[in-house]
């Protein structure tokens, strides 16, 4: 009887949670991941465009970011949009690591005692004014630009690879998954293929190691790195998701789902302190760009968050892909 009884017990609980496991509930529990911080995050990973479009319980004048690379290099556009619509100046961001992307797209540089890896490589269009000179501007010297680690085959990130390849020597590094995906496209500026990251492997530069993480899902091989900062010499540890919006098939979201708790896991063990993006509107970078370009003394980082805030950012990523995944089946 204890045990029919128990066996009851155990069905009920089952039930009840079934009733509560639906899109709502997970898009609830994104928007508590996200807190005040990565609410721009929470509005497009869950609101964006996706295979329904836009949710009618998108927030009203939501603004539609900017898909990827697919719009910016695609097909019917003529030339490189206007500078204007684009020129970021470049920032100094931590002891060892600086911004040196466009308004919408990042490319962190980390400085080490041999040389400077940079984490990729936006547009070709704009890799040599916001790369080449931002690191001049800020007495830096792009030719010792050793490494780059290109997140994914996107031309918002691997489009300025070539530039670096051909002026630098630089080596490129992606997936092999993604080198693949690379391979067969036939648009755009796309660097040789080159050096083929594996998961959990170390890329060491001078007194600097980031570890790489092979994370699936916005692309078969989206690399996401965990690497150290140094703010006035106090080490931090900065955790990069490489991909964020979801693609259209459920499978490849069911794999971005594995690759954000698994990805959450290794910067929970690791106690990453700070969450980075490769687009400015998704990390805060767009608020905490120009706080850091103006500091006020005595000011803390504000790219400094904790380990809590850094879960929160990478619960964003999987709820709403566990959303999208109820909605579509
Ligand atoms: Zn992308």
């Amino acid at each position: 009887m204890r045990v029919a009884l128990g066996l009851l017990l155990a069905v009920s609980t089952l039930a009840a949670q079934d009733a509560k496991d639906t899109a709502e509930a997970h898009i609830a529990a994104a928007k508590a991941g996200a807190g005040d911080d990565f609410q721009n995050l929470f509005q497009f990973q869950c609101y964006g465009p996706g295979p329904a479009g836009p949710r009618p319980a998108a927030r009203a004048g939501a603004q539609r970011a900017p898909v990827g690379g697919q719009r910016a290099g695609g097909p019917g556009r003529q030339g490189p949009p206007d500078r204007s619509t684009w020129y970021a100046e470049p920032v100094r961001v931590f002891d060892n690591l600086y911004f040196f992307g466009q308004s919408e797209y990042a490319v962190w540089a980390i400085t080490t005692s041999e040389g400077i890896i940079v984490l990729d490589t936006i547009f070709d269009y704009s890799v040599e004014e916001e790369v080449a000179g931002g690191m001049k501007k800020l007495g830096l010297d792009p030719t010792m630009i050793k490494y780059a680690i290109v997140s994914h085959p996107h031309p918002d990130h691997d489009g300025g690879a070539k530039f670096l390849q051909d002026h630098y020597g630089t080596r490129v590094v992606m997936s092999a998954a993604d080198w693949d995906v690379l391979d067969k496209r036939t648009t755009g500026t796309k660097p040789k293929r080159d050096v083929e990251a594996t998961d959990g492997q170390k890329l060491t530069l001078g007194d600097i190691t980031v570890t790489l993480y092979i994370t699936p899902g916005h692309t078969p091989g989206t690399i996401s790195t965990v690497f150290p900062v140094k703010d006035n010499g106090t080490p931090h540890l900065a955790a990069l998701w490489g991909g964020v919006g979801l693609n259209r098939d459920p499978e490849s979201v069911q794999t971005y789902i594995r690759s954000a708790q698994r990805f959450s896991g290794i910067v929970r063990q690791a106690g990453a302190d700070i969450i980075l993006a490769n687009h400015t509107d998704w990390d805060r970078s767009k608020i905490n760009l120009p706080m850091l370009a103006r500091p006020t003394t005595g000011s803390p980082n504000p790219y400094i968050v904790g380990n809590t805030k850094v879960l929160g950012f990478l619960k964003v990523a999987e709820e709403c892909a566990t959303a999208r995944v109820m909605e579509v089946n």
